[in-house]
Parts: C-alpha cells; structure tokens; sequence
C-alpha cells in the first residue's frame, strides 16, 4: 500500500452514497452494532436504568445522537482503550470511563500525523473498494449491504479532520461491574494492544466485547506501548475465565464482528506460538504504511514490530 499524505484530491463520494455512514444492527437482546464498515466497530449495550457506548469510533459524525435513538435513555460512554479510532466521538458526551491507565494519554493531543496518515488510509480503503466490489459481484458473492465501504459523511472535510482529547469522568479497573440496572458489564483488563486495553463481559448473556484484544484480521501488537508477552497472558487470562460462560465474541475491527468463543481460544494459541518463536513471519505494513511482520493463523493474525517502531492507532 502506497503512502498517501494528499487527501485534499479524493472523490469521497465513490463509493456507496446510499448508505448512511453508521450500520446499525441487532446483536442480541438490548445489544446494537454500530459500525463505521471498514473502520471500527462500536457497541451499545441498553439496561432497564442506563445504557452504554463501547467506544465512540472515529468522530467523523454524530455518534451519539444515534446511540441515544436506540436506547431511548441517557447513555455513558466506555473507551475499550484509548485510541482515537475507539475515543473520536467521546466529545459528544458527558460520561467517559476508561481504564485508569488511559486517561492521561486520552486527554493528550494525539502524535503528529496521525489524522491526516488515517485519512489517508482511508483513501485507499475507498480507492481499492471498486475492484473489490467488482470482483466480488462477479466470483464471491461475500459482501452484503450492511458491509458495504461508504463514503465520509456528507459535510465532513477529510483535510480537517481532527483527532480531540477528551477527558475521563471515571477511572476503571479490572473486576469493575458496571451496573446498567437490569443487566451488568464486568470489566477484563487485558494489556497487550494497549496498557490500557479493557475487554467487557456480560456474564449473563454469555457476551464477550473483545476490544482491540481479540479481532478477526490483524491483531495489533507492533505499536509503541504494545507488549506481546503481556497480550498472551491476558489472552490466556480470557479463555482461562470466560471459557465455560462465553458463548459469542463482538470484535472491534474488520467485518467479522460476530464470532464463537472458539476465536478466544485460537487468538491466545497464537500468542502463545509467537512467545515461543514457534511461528514464521511475513512482511505487511499496518494501516498507518509502517513496516510489520505478520505471523498468520485461521480466522486472525497478528502483527509485531517490524524495522520501525509503529505509532499509536
Ligand atoms: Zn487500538
Ligand atoms: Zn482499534
């Protein structure tokens, strides 16, 4: 993937006009999807008493009038971690908890490029759409319409986008149990991806919100702050506790957002393999075009440092 730093030249309206910029979905009882398709998942959970945000995605529109459409209620905002693909909207609200080794970084300005690199990643996710599209029309028949790749929302400037601290109303720490009235979220905190990275669980329902600790395409652990060993042992720590309560696993990224807890399992095999030097690398570069090694399994893969130390995504 070529690096693009010039987004002033896109035709953002390429893609899919027709689609509203959020997908909204049904997950399950009081669960909605609301998904930024080809970009972050987000995940609103709905109590008798109160409602929760899992994350605020990008911020490119309005996240939270949506959010409250569906639950009907006021709604407080958790951040899975604090990156602002998971965090962009989190200035529409009031309410913002996140793990407390989050917050700092949450209320800093965010690294130099980093807007206008992800905009460019955009860019080329809209520009290779087409082809795909195409292909899959044609041969696979893969891609339904609550998958389908949208333009940015009308009204909203590429060039201006902006990545906007925001500041942390409540502290989290493992074993929380946020109380939404006639249902709870137990808070996991699973290091790896983030220091901060949180994964929540209604243990009731047998739901698992994996964060950007458990997904379907590349795991992200070449970052900065990423730790590989820390993300096998929290990905161990998932499976050595959610095993025989978990039944169906909602990732952040990519459009396998529904999974069996079976993908809890193979992603801390996987970690494991990787700890151990009991894996083969490729070469990839992540979404921001800096240079990884990828070490592939069936249904994920992950990524480690490559030559350059990647920046925070
Ligand atoms: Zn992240
Ligand atoms: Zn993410």
């Amino acid at each position: 993937m070529a690096r693009i730093t010039d987004v002033a030249e896109v035709d953002w309206t390429s893609a899919h006009p027709k689609r509203e910029w959020f997908e909204v979905r049904q997950l399950d009882q009081d669960v909605y999807l609301i998904a930024e398709p080809g970009h972050v998942n987000n995940f609103l959970i709905v109590g008798s008493e109160r409602a929760v945000l899992l994350d605020t995605g990008l911020g490119v529109a309005n996240i939270r009038s949506v959010a409250e459409g569906l639950a009907g209620k006021p709604v407080s905002v958790i951040n899975s971690h604090y990156h602002f693909d998971h965090t962009g909207g989190n200035r529409l609200f009031d309410d913002i908890a996140i793990h407390r080794l989050g917050a700092q970084q949450l209320a800093q300005a965010a690294p130099e490029g980093l807007a206008s690199g992800y905009m460019a990643y955009t860019r080329n996710l809209i520009d290779a759409w087409a082809g795909y599209k195409a292909l899959d029309d044609t041969y696979f028949h893969l891609v339904s319409g609550d998958t389908l790749i949208r333009p940015l929302p009308a009204g909203f400037h590429p060039e201006n986008y902006e990545i906007v601290p925001s500041q942390a109303t409540r502290l989290l720490d493992d074993g929380d149990v946020v109380d939404l009235g006639d249902r709870s979220l137990r808070v996991l905190h699973t290091p790896g991806h983030s220091p901060d990275s949180i994964c929540l669980v209604d243990d009731a329902r047998g739901l698992l919100f994996g964060g950007d600790t458990l997904n379907t395409g590349p795991i992200y652990a070449q970052l900065e702050d990423s730790d590989v060993e820390a993300f096998a042992l929290s990905t161990e720590r998932l499976v050595t506790d959610l095993r025989h309560s978990v039944q169906r696993i909602f990732v952040c990224h990519f459009m396998r957002v529904d999974n069996g807890a079976e993908l809890m399992q193979e992603i801390a095999e996987g970690f494991q393999r990787i700890v151990n030097g009991d894996v083969t690398y490729r070469d990839n570069r992540d979404c921001l075009d800096y240079p990884v090694r990828e070490a592939c399994f069936e249904h994920h893969s992950v990524f480690v440092a490559g030559a350059t130390p990647g920046p925070r995504v």
